[in-house]
């Protein structure tokens, strides 16, 4: 009996399908094509589907999607997912963007030359029985300025194909650091400089508010007089009103797209112009590309329910292959430090604050912050909250998370402390891992003590005055609760002091309620950890 099953639809790749059914532990169902009504009528009994860009995965679906945990999209696009809804259900959303760079940057390389060298306008003269030698001579790549806008997967690729071309390739990426770039001969300039120098101008960034219009009329304007322009990325990067204006003045000698704003798109007054070029968003479109984004995809999603490893996840941080097993004791630790804290804090959560210093900042913190919202989150909501929603229902519940990291240690050479504060009082826990890799819990609301938290305990604060400790081991005895262990701290003798008792059982309230009575008991609270 498989402990997953996974739905494939949209026609992904067979490739993809074998390596899910490698791993034993998931069954793939494939149906190519399903119908809306077939899908909501069967979603339920699956863990993870895997989607290209027809099946829509929006709030509708999963709210019938019980046991849903990962949705796999093989290629990039994501439009047809609901993100936000599947990170409120507690959905992983992954894309395999790698699998098509290299087919991408090679279509656009394909369009480039067709660009240069008029080649779809001379195929179809030549259809209409025309031999026109002279109507399309076109301009050669080497030596020209090609300006790559986006350095990223398939950016970096058009530039290091087009150096090979003899081309003087020029970037404008603002998230890139150049000195990466540095030994590629690349020259990462403004988008001004791409402007005011390139022959051809390619786009390779995502659409994106900042990136929407990047190219428009003032843009063209600054370009130099007879510039080629193309975009394999996605429609809307480039003002098509503009480049119609452009491309008709001759501004712009000519232009290169696989996308348009909306798809499918036949009837864009661009393509009545001779000197524009298309392709039916054709990037992605080879055997080798299917088959690479449907392998990724299927062994990204069997790998993260079979393994815990998260990559290429749209709403979770990156986690790698063996990351859980590693740091496993931070990730105990900070669970059971949550689990604690949530249990003795009254009211309303409002702002957590998690310190971490020393080893643990090896680790990815973004996925240990959300191990310790989950735990905390989990006394109130059960399971309503998993790793993939903890921040986001944090938010929704307008508690604040703030999270510090220092890679130096502090007094212990690992530390993860948590501050809870709530609308009646706020609370401080701090633990560390030693070498036996035990959670130990080492100082609370500023008095230091040391306990491995576990299993049955009972809280409490009191003054410091003799008796408290004989009295409260009566009321143990008296109803029947063994102590299994006793931690003690206190700010100075005759303060305040707080304790830790481990016992073996479960404490009803009653026995709770004895002990607020004993004198000198501030407040008590039973915690399971
Ligand atoms: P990527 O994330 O690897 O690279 C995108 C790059 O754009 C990043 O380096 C980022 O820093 C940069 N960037 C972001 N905003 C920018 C800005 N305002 N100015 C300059 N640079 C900016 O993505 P990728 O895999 O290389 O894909 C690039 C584009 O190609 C995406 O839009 C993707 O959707 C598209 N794509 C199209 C097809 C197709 O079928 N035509 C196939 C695959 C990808």
């Amino acid at each position: 009996m498989p402990d997953f099953r996974v739905l494939l639809v949209d026609g992904i790749d067979p490739a993809g399908v074998e390596v899910i059914r490698r791993s034993k532990s998931i069954e793939p169902i494939v149906q190519e094509k399903i119908s809306r009504e077939k899908l909501f009528e069967i979603i339920g009994d699956f863990d993870g589907i895997i989607i290209r860009s027809s099946t829509n995965v929006d709030r509708e679906l999963m709210q019938k999607a019980r046991k849903l945990k990962v949705v796999g999209r093989a290629g990039v696009g994501v439009d047809n997912v609901d993100l936000d809804a599947a990170t409120e259900y507690g959905i992983l959303v992954m894309n395999s963007p790698g699998g098509s760079t290299t087919t991408t940057a090679e279509h656009t390389i394909a369009m480039l030359f067709a660009l240069a060298r008029n080649i779809p306008q001379a195929y179809k003269s030549l259809q209409d029985h025309k031999w026109e030698k002279n109507r399309f001579k076109g301009v050669e790549l080497a030596g020209k300025t090609l300006g790559v806008i986006g350095l990223g997967r398939i950016g970096s690729e058009v530039a290091r194909k087009c150096q090979a071309m003899g081309m003087n390739v020029i970037a404008f990426d603002p998230y890139i650091n150049p000195d990466a770039h540095l030994s590629s001969g690349l020259e990462l300039v403004e988008l001004r400089t791409i402007f005011a120098e390139a022959d051809f101008v390619t786009v390779h960034v995502p659409l994106a508010d900042g990136t929407r219009n990047l190219i428009d009329k003032d843009a063209i304007a600054q370009m130099k007089d007879g510039v080629r322009i193309l975009n394999c990325a996605r429609g809307g990067i480039i003002n098509e009103d503009d480049l119609y204006d452009g491309l008709k003045t001759g501004k712009v000698a000519g232009a290169a797209f696989d996308v348009f704003e909306t798809e499918p798109n036949t009837d864009s007054p661009l393509l009545r112009l001779e000197n524009f070029i298309a392709t039916p968003h054709l990037g992605a479109s080879t055997v080798e590309a299917q088959r690479k984004v449907s392998e990724d995809i299927c062994r990204q999603v069997s790998d993260f329910l079979m393994k815990n490893t998260v990559d290429g996840a749209l709403n979770f941080p990156r986690l790698e292959a063996g990351t859980v097993e590693r740091y496993q004791h931070f990730l105990d630790l900070g669970a059971r430090l949550a689990t604690f804290i949530a249990q003795i804090c009254e009211g309303r959560m409002q702002t957590v604050s998690i310190r971490y210093s020393g080893e643990v900042c090896e680790m990815n913190l973004n996925y240990l912050t959300s191990v310790i919202v989950r735990s905390l989150l989990v006394p109130v909501l059960r399971e309503g909250v998993n790793l993939v929603n903890a921040i986001h229902v944090a938010k929704q519940r307008g508690i604040k998370i703030q999270e510090t990291r220092v890679p130096a240690p502090e007094n212990f050479t690992n530390l993860i402390v948590i501050e809870l504060k709530t609308d009646v009082e706020s609370h401080r826990v701090s633990g560390t891992v030693f070498t036996d890799k035990l959670p130990r819990i080492v100082n609370i609301d500023g008095y230091p003590l040391e306990v491995v938290p576990r299993g049955n305990m009972i809280f409490f604060t009191n003054n410091d005055k003799p008796g408290v400790i004989g009295a409260i081991g009566g009321v143990l005895g008296r109803c029947n609760v063994n102590i299994a262990g006793m931690h003690l701290g206190r700010e100075y003798e005759g303060g305040k002091a707080l304790a830790l008792l481990l016992v073996d059982h479960p404490v009803n309230n009653d026995v709770i309620g004895q002990f607020r009575q004993v004198p000198n008991v501030l407040s008590a609270k039973v915690v399971h950890v």
